[in-house]
This record gives structure tokens, C-alpha cells and sequence, in this order.
């Protein structure tokens, strides 16, 4: 161990309980998130070790990030070659590795004239994409309700919890929220002042919902018939999540601008905006930038996911095991569960009463992490990598959680 190895080593030694860690982290940490339900220090696969050394299976993964799970080898030996050999050089500057995923990100929208701007999250990707919307000379934009963009001025403006939004309006305006999944609506408000319809093509935040059948060709088709953009935010659908690179590539649809982060970089920061066309040429020198975007360890962690994800054969097997995750739990024909719904690995479990927050609580005490986007939805997102085997483990114990977390509200 270095001498700056062992100073940082005694920094972190102090904080070796996880009762030290909580009491540092609401001294020291905006309570942006209320209170962490545990600390974790370490990861593997598809599992996670808390400080007292008790093992979680993820089926979160760090909210639809970590699609290879933990401490992939592939992508820790893509990382720290990168950084012993390039670390980062600004944008004033190229680098083989970002190039590369440039071109890996731009093949997956099915089109041949796509361009990239590099972000370090999902809400930067929207943030340049709703920059580039501005360039078309109109101003209008229409959102969804339910929809979730990110959490910065510009993204917030396109996202519609009222809660999120109202404690910092005034927001950038002119935006249009239509019910999502409503071919109708969309129709009625999209005319030639608009210049974009930003859809998810499944909505994650708002529970895992899903638009009808052929709602996002319908979409494709009145943005073309008024000359407006089509933006798709696959910031948690894409990179494999739901079996496919991107799902509106999957239902054979070409987007002016795809937005995508989360799954790509399996844990390390990067995201990216990707326009197509005409869209690709509307941000020229100056119109916008990023310090780290698009850096050479970001770049070699999203290309290290990316193949792995194709050599392993994960889109075919996240699809697998969506199927396999949906009949297993509606086989448990249990009373508080009403349905299943989701695409591949991104899967909603929906609850008969409203007791999601007491089940994510006994899941974690029963060593599950999982999430309630809603109070009675559970969000699974488990890493593609996970098995039949591993997700049967979680529901075998899931009536009991349902039992004990319904009993607890009664
Ligand atoms: C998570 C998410 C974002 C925001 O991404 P961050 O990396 O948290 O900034 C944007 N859009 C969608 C659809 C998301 O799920």
C-alpha cells in the first residue's frame, strides 16, 4: 500500500460501522433522498454486501444501472486500463475510445447518419436535447403526463410530478403535457409551432407503464406530418434493460433524437445524446459543451457493457427471463397481486393495496433489494446477468413479504 493509499484507507477505517457511516452521512449530506436504508461496501454479480456483512440479491441494480451487476471483470479491466493509460483530456481534444462508442451508440438507432453528444447522466443527455429543439426555430415542446426527463431546470420542465416541479417554477416553458398513450391527444396538440414530442417509450419513474400497441409509430407519424421532432428518452428503457438496444428501434421506428445513460456505463457516469439527420447538425462549435462528457473512461466502460452484453447473448436472455419473471409471479396467484407488466428486465409488480414501501422494507430485512416507484407498484430491475435460479430465490419469498407488509398496514 502507497503512503496515499494508507491516508485514505484511515479516512474510510473511521466510517467502518454503518452506524458511523449514517450519523457522518445526515451530517454531511443533503438530505436530498431522505435517509439511506443501509450502507453497502461492496458488490458482486448480481449481490450486495451491507457494513455488517449481511448479502442482498439485487434486483435494482442501482436503479437500472448496473446491467452486468457488480465488479464485472470485463468492465474493471476496461476501466482501469483506460485510466493507467488516458484519464481524461477535455474536448478540446479526441480520443480512440470515446470515437468508438460514438460509433457503437450511433449503429444502434438503426440510422446511418446519427451524431452524438457525450453527458455524464441521463438528465445532461436531455438537457443537450432539449438545446437542440430550440435550434429548429420553434419552442413549443410536448411531454407526457407521468413522464420523468431528470431533475435540472430544463429536464424538470419536461417532467410532470407537480410535486417535483412546483418548489422551482418558473421553469423553461412552453411545454404541453398530454395523457400518455393517448394517440388522440397527442394528435390534437402537435401542429407546426411544435418543435418536439420527447416520449418514453415505456415510462420507468411513473411505475413501468406501457403506451398501447403502435402508440410510438402513430407518434413518429404526426411528428412527421407537422415537422416536428421525435425524441425518445431511453434513459432507463435502453442499452438491453428491455431486451433490445433500444426499444423504439425494436418496434422498428427511427427517432430524430434518443437520449440514453443508465445501463451504458454499468455504474460509471456516462450518457449520451444521439440526434439523427437534420437534428445532428443543429448544435454547431460553441452552441453547447461538457468538461467530462464523453471522457476516455467512460467511453471504454460503455463499450466494455456494450460488448459483453452482445457476446453474452444478454438481449435474448433479459427477454428470456422477463417471460420467465411474469409467469413465476402470476403463478404465486397471490391476493395482493393484480398483474404483472414490463419488457424484459424492467418489470412492475402490481399490488392490490397501496403497501409497496412496506414491501421494499421486508425485502431488504429478508435480503431483496428491490423498489416502489409507486405506492402500490415494485419496480424490478434486476442486472441482465441474474438467473432463473437467482430470481426464483425472490419469489419464494414474496407472499410472505406481501403477508407481512399487509399486515403491518392493517
Ligand atoms: C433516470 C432517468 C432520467 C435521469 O437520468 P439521471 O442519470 O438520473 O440524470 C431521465 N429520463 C429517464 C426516463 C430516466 O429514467
Amino acid at each position: 500500500m502507497t503512503a496515499d493509499q494508507s491516508t485514505l484507507s484511515r479516512e474510510l477505517s473511521g466510517l467502518g460501522s454503518a452506524a458511523a457511516v449514517l450519523e457522518a452521512y445526515s451530517e454531511s449530506v443533503m438530505n436530498t433522498f431522505g435517509p439511506p436504508k443501509r450502507v453497502f461496501v461492496r458488490g458482486e454479480a448480481c449481490y450486495l454486501w451491507d457494513a455488517d456483512g449481511r448479502r442482498y440479491l439485487d434486483l435494482l441494480s442501482g436503479l437500472a444501472v448496473n446491467v452486468l451487476g457488480h465488479a464485472h471483470p470485463t468492465v474493471l479491466a476496461a476501466v482501469t486500463g483506460q485510466i493507467a493509460t488516458l484519464g481524461h483530456v477535455s474536448n478540446f481534444f479526441a480520443t480512440p475510445a470515446q470515437v468508438a462508442l460514438a460509433a457503437r451508440l450511433s449503429s444502434m438507432t438503426g440510422a446511418d447518419d446519427a451524431k452524438i453528444f457525450f453527458t455524464n447522466s441521463g438528465t445532461e443527455a436531455n438537457e443537450a436535447a432539449f438545446k437542440i429543439t430550440r435550434m429548429t426555430g420553434r419552442s413549443t415542446i410536448i411531454s407526457t403526463e407521468g413522464a420523468f426527463h431528470g431533475r435540472s431546470m430544463g429536464a424538470l420542465a419536461l417532467t410532470h410530478n407537480p410535486k417535483y416541479r412546483a418548489p422551482f417554477e418558473p421553469l423553461p416553458s412552453e411545454v404541453i403535457f398530454v395523457p400518455y398513450g393517448d394517440i388522440e391527444a397527442l394528435a390534437s396538440v402537435v401542429d407546426q409551432t411544435v418543435a418536439a414530442v420527447v416520449l418514453e417509450p415505456i415510462q420507468g419513474e411513473n411505475g413501468v407503464v406501457l403506451p398501447p400497441e403502435g402508440y410510438l409509430a402513430k407518434a413518429r407519424e404526426i411528428c412527421d406530418q407537422q415537422g416536428a421532432l421525435l425524441w425518445m428518452d431511453e434513459v432507463q428503457t435502453g442499452m438491453g434493460r428491455c431486451g433490445s438496444w433500444l426499444v423504439h428501434v425494436d418496434e422498428g421506428i427511427t427517432a430524430d433524437i434518443v437520449t440514453v445513460a443508465k445501463g451504458l456505463g454499468n455504474g460509471f457516469p456516462v450518457g449520451a445524446c444521439i440526434a439523427i439527420g437534420p437534428a445532428s447538425r443543429l448544435l454547431g462549435p460553441g452552441s453547447h459543451g461538457s468538461t467530462f462528457g464523453g471522457n476516455p473512461v467512460a467511453a471504454v466502460a460503455g463499450l466494455a457493457v456494450i460488448a459483453v452484453i452482445e457476446r453474452d447473448g444478454l438481449l435474448d436472455h433479459a427477454t428470456a427471463l422477463g417471460d420467465h419473471l411474469t409467469k413465476a409471479i402470476l403463478q404465486l396467484d397471490h391476493r395482493l397481486i393484480t398483474g404483472v407488466r414490463g419488457r424484459g428486465l424492467l418489470q412492475a409488480v402490481i399490488l392490490a393495496e397501496p403497501i409497496a414501501a412496506a414491501v421494499v422494507d421486508a425485502a431488504l430485512a429478508a435480503g431483496f433489494v428491490i423498489n416502489a416507484p409507486r405506492p402500490d407498484v415494485l419496480r424490478l430491475a434486476p442486472p441482465l446477468i441474474i438467473s432463473s435460479a437467482e430470481l426464483d430465490s425472490f419469489f419464494s419469498v414474496l407472499p410472505s413479504l406481501l403477508d407481512k407488509a399487509a399486515e403491518e398496514a392493517s
